[in-house]
């Protein structure tokens, strides 16, 4: 189904900066992205709508869901047994042995594109636009760090192991991209696995898995389980057999792990709150598509998603910019991902919180220009929202949010808005639209975050292209990059490691 093919060079104006970098680097040479269904094709057209007449009534991934669900410790014990003695055979496979099947994984994953589509619709609304990226991505993480690991092992003078039993907890955002990058990596540094997909995304995680257990990942060395009750979270994390969480999550969640267990050995990546400077040298209808997409795509409930456009100087009174995002709106019809037509699917779950919050108040000074709309009796179906006069400092600049709602605020310069941006206690994400070069550069040097975007979207990282990863409050704990040079190195224990040639 997949026919188009992307480029694997970085464009110019296309930049991020690994500002995490340790002093490892191995990077991948030769890897080549897999590309998207190319949807200007009649066949993959197609294709699509037959995923789509399924979605509705999909049960894929139920068995395993069934059969690995855990309600009492002594089950739990007797997995993190099984996985933490299945580790010396897997790591006795050496990095060429593990890497074979995890290139085999990328091939089968490939092969059950339609299925996890198909999943992904059914249990978390996403629609096909959103998911065919993601499972190109699932796919790029097998084939990259099935080759980091390899150039790992051949790094002259390093001696370093896995870090042994590895716990991975994905988000339901990205219910199979994300579960799949964590695992990979663990996977391919030697470490057997337990992962507990989220509950409002388990079909999903469950049908990745099967696609890794197909490609000859053994069942003990990547165990699958749902936890019935907190206390069984609780206890798998502190147990001491486990030796690394990889947790993609809320803030609120990485402090709830470390106060289960304070030496928690945590590679977290955590919450975003992200903003896309558009200055006026910007080409604005550009701009306009690019901050719509990251604001709305996936309703917004992503990390990297961008809740606050920052217009400067003349953009913040030109009447067409505002015009052009307001259109942009109506391109996003909003419905289920069997249908069609919708290209933003339903909340996971009814607005509540600061999220409801969000979508049905303004703060002193602030203005809907498209107010949101609540189109279901459940209130998950919401049509986006876009706010102005957002104040520097107030709630709405701070908080994150994770919905179809997005807020403009306005600076006199450059440096004004780069202030705003830092001033965000999370560092996820940042995007700049602007053609002049010493604006890039200003930008470039004195803005916060983990991945910096220049004439781009702020979401949809690429392996390889764009490493994907936080600064600030958006990393817990070892913050190198996930699709980057050194992944791997987080996810194992290092002596004498070299220096970056
Ligand atoms: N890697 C995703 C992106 O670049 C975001 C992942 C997340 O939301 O956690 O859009």
């Amino acid at each position: 189904a997949s026919i188009a093919s992307m480029p694997t060079e970085v464009p110019s104006a296309n930049r991020t900066q690994d500002r995490s970098a340790p002093a490892v680097a191995m990077p991948a040479d030769g890897f080549e992205n897999t590309p998207d269904t190319d949807p200007s094709l009649g066949a993959n057209r197609a294709w699509a709508d037959g995923i789509r007449s399924r979605m509705a009534d999909s049960v894929l991934g139920d068995e395993t869901v069934a059969g690995n669900t855990l309600s009492d410790v002594a089950a739990l014990d007797a997995v993190i047994a099984r996985a933490a003695s299945a580790g010396e055979s897997w790591r006795a496979l050496g990095a060429d042995g593990r890497a074979a099947i995890l290139h085999r994984a990328g091939e089968v994953l490939e092969q059950r594109r339609a299925d996890l589509l198909e999943v992904m619709g059914s249990e978390a609304g996403k629609v096909i636009e959103q998911g065919d990226p993601e499972v190109s991505e699932a796919i790029d993480f097998a084939h990259y760090y099935a080759e980091s690991a390899k150039r790992a092992e051949a790094i002259e003078g390093a001696t370093h192991r896995p870090v042994g039993l590895t716990v991975v907890t994905p988000p339901w955002n990205f219910p199979v991209a994300i579960p799949a990058g964590s695992t990979l990596a663990a996977l391919a540094s030697g470490s057997p696995v337990i992962i507990k997909p989220a509950r409002q995304a388990r079909r999903s995680g469950a049908v990745m898995i099967e696609a890794l257990w197909e490609a000859g990942v053994p069942r003990d060395v990547l165990q699958y389980v749902q936890l019935d009750g907190r206390e069984l979270g609780q206890k798998l994390i502190s147990d001491p057999a486990v030796e690394r969480v990889v947790l993609t999550g809320g803030y609120e969640t990485a402090e709830l792990f470390r106060s289960f267990r304070p030496d928690l050995p945590l590679l977290a990546e955590t919450s975003g709150k992200n903003a896309i400077i558009v200055t006026p040298s910007a080409d604005l209808d550009l701009a306009a598509k690019d901050v719509a997409y990251s604001a709305f795509g996936h309703a917004g409930q992503k990390c990297s998603a961008a809740s606050l456009v920052i217009l400067v100087g003349s953009v913040a009174t030109s009447e067409r910019f505002r015009r052009q995002l307001i259109d942009a709106v109506g391109s996003y019809p909003v419905g289920q991902p069997w249908d069609g037509s919708s290209r933003i699917g339903p909340l996971i779950g009814p607005a509540e919180g600061k999220l409801l919050h969000a979508l049905t108040s303004l703060e002193p000074g602030e203005r809907w220009i498209i107010e949101p709309e609540k189109l279901d009796d459940a209130g998950q179906m919401w049509r986006p929202g876009i706010r102005e006069g957002v104040a520097a400092g107030s709630p709405y600049h701070l908080t994150e949010y994770f919905g179809p709602v997005l807020g403009i605020m306005t600076a006199k310069t450059l440096d004004e808005a780069i202030g705003m941006v830092n001033a965000i206690d999370y560092g996820l994400t940042s995007g700049l639209h602007a053609l002049d070069e010493d604006e890039i550069a200003q930008w470039l040097a004195g803005v916060q975050a983990g991945n910096l975007y220049v004439n781009r979207g702020t979401t949809g990282a690429i392996v390889q292209r764009q490493p994907f990863g936080g600064w600030k409050k958006a990393a817990v704990g070892a913050g190198t990059k996930a699709g980057g040079p050194n992944y791997l190195v987080g996810l194992s224990d290092w002596e004498d490691a070299p220096v970056t040639a």
